[in-house]
C-alpha cells in the first residue's frame, strides 16, 4: 500500500495526514494551530516532529524514503519551495524547501507547493475535476486563489506562481484599491471575503440601508449576511454584488480565453455562502467569456473540502512534481 504524507501550513492551522495514494484516503492524520512563534527555524522544527509522528502512525518502515508534500499558503518564488512572501506566516524571502530538506536528511522526497495549486491537483485527482485533463480551479475564500491543471498536468509556471488569479487587475490609477500583496487593483482586493466584509462594514457605517442591518449588528455583518439581503431584493446589497460579481466575471473569462478548460471548480468559504453572489459571476464569465472557449466547458464545486490541500500535496510528491530532495 502506497503511502505519501501531506502538509498542509495555512495562516491558522498546521495540518498533515497519512495519504493512501491510490484513493486519497487519509489513514492518520493531525491538526494543531500554527500560533507562535512562527518564524521558519521554529515551523521547520515542528514539521520534522509532526512528520516524524506521522511515519510512525502509519507505521512506515524507519528507513524508507516518503513521499513528503507540503501545501503553503504563499507566494513562491521558485519550484525550491523558496517562499518570496507569505502574509500568513509573515514571511519574505525565506529559502523554506531547502531549510526543510537539510532538516529532513534524506528520508523524505519533499516537493513544496502553493495551498491552491495543491488542492487543484487533489480535486483533478480524486474529487470534483476527478478524470478531467483541462481544469481551472478558484478558490474564493478570505482572498482569491487558483490552480491550473493543462493536458493532466499542474501548471506551476517558470518560478511557480502561475495560478496568482486573485492579483489579476481589474482597476488600475491611484483610486484603485490596495491589496495585502502590496499592489493595487487586484480583483481580490474587491471580491475577496475580508476586503467584501470590511466594505461592506463600512458602507453601513458611513449611513447605506439596508434590511441586513435589521438582525445583525453592523460590526457582525459577513458576505454572507449580505447575499441573504440581495436574495430577498434589497437594493444596497444587489447594488454592491451588480458592482463586484463582473470583476470576478471578467477575470475567470480571461483566464478560460487563455486556457480553454473543460471544468471550472470553484471553491472557498466566501462563494459557499454567497449564492446569488457566486450565480452573477457564473452569468457574468457566461457573457464575457469567447463562446468557442465556453463550449467544453462546465462549472462544478469543490468536493474534497480541507482535506485537498492535504491531499494534493502528498500526491504531487509521490508524482514526483518538482521534487527538491
Ligand atoms: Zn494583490
Amino acid at each position: 500500500m502506497a503511502i505519501a504524507i501531506g502538509v498542509d501550513l495555512g495562516g491558522s492551522n498546521l495540518r498533515i495526514a497519512a495519504i493512501r495514494v491510490a484513493d486519497g484516503a487519509l489513514v492518520a492524520h493531525h491538526r494543531e494551530p500554527v500560533g507562535e512563534p512562527r518564524d521558519p527555524d521554529t515551523i521547520v522544527r515542528r514539521l520534522v516532529a509532526v512528520i516524524e509522528r506521522m511515519r510512525a502512525e502509519a507505521k512506515l518502515e524507519a528507513e524508507a524514503v516518503v513521499p513528503v508534500g507540503i501545501g503553503l499558503a504563499a507566494m513562491l518564488r521558485d519550484t525550491a519551495g523558496t517562499v518570496a512572501n507569505s502574509p500568513h506566516l509573515r514571511w519574505r524571502d525565506v529559502p523554506f524547501g531547502r531549510l526543510l530538506a537539510a532538516a529532513l536528511g534524506g528520508r523524505a522526497r519533499l516537493g513544496v507547493y502553493n495551498d491552491v495549486n495543491a488542492i487543484a491537483y487533489g480535486e483533478q485527482v480524486h474529487g470534483a475535476a476527478r478524470g478531467v485533463a483541462d481544469v481551472l480551479l478558484v478558490f474564493v475564500g478570505t482572498g482569491i486563489g487558483a490552480g491550473v491543471i493543462a493536458g493532466g498536468r499542474l501548471v506551476e509556471g517558470a518560478s511557480s506562481c502561475a495560478g496568482e488569479l486573485g492579483h489579476a487587475k481589474v482597476v488600475w490609477g491611484a483610486d484603485a484599491a490596495p491589496c495585502a500583496c502590496g499592489g493595487r487593483g487586484c480583483v481580490e482586493a474587491y471580491i475577496g471575503g475580508s476586503y467584501v466584509q470590511a466594505r461592506a462594514r463600512r458602507e453601513l457605517a458611513a449611513g447605506a440601508r439596508s434590511i441586513a442591518t435589521r438582525d445583525t449588528a453592523i460590526d457582525a455583518i459577513t458576505p454572507g449576511d449580505v447575499d441573504r439581503a440581495a436574495a430577498a431584493g434589497d437594493a444596497w446589497a444587489l447594488g454592491l454584488w451588480a458592482e463586484l460579481a463582473p470583476l470576478l466575471g471578467v477575470t475567470l473569462a480571461n483566464a478560460i480565453a487563455v486556457l480553454n478548460p473543460a471544468r471550472l471548480v470553484l471553491g472557498g468559504g466566501m462563494l459557499g455562502r454567497t449564492q446569488v453572489l457566486r450565480a452573477q459571476v457564473i452569468a457574468a464569465l457566461h457573457a464575457l467569456a469567447p463562446a468557442a472557449s465556453l463550449e467544453p466547458l462546465t462549472v462544478a464545486d469543490a468536493i474534497l473540502g480541507d482535506d485537498a490541500g492535504l491531499v494534493g500535496a502528498a500526491l504531487l510528491a509521490d508524482a514526483g512534481v518538482s521534487i527538491i530532495c
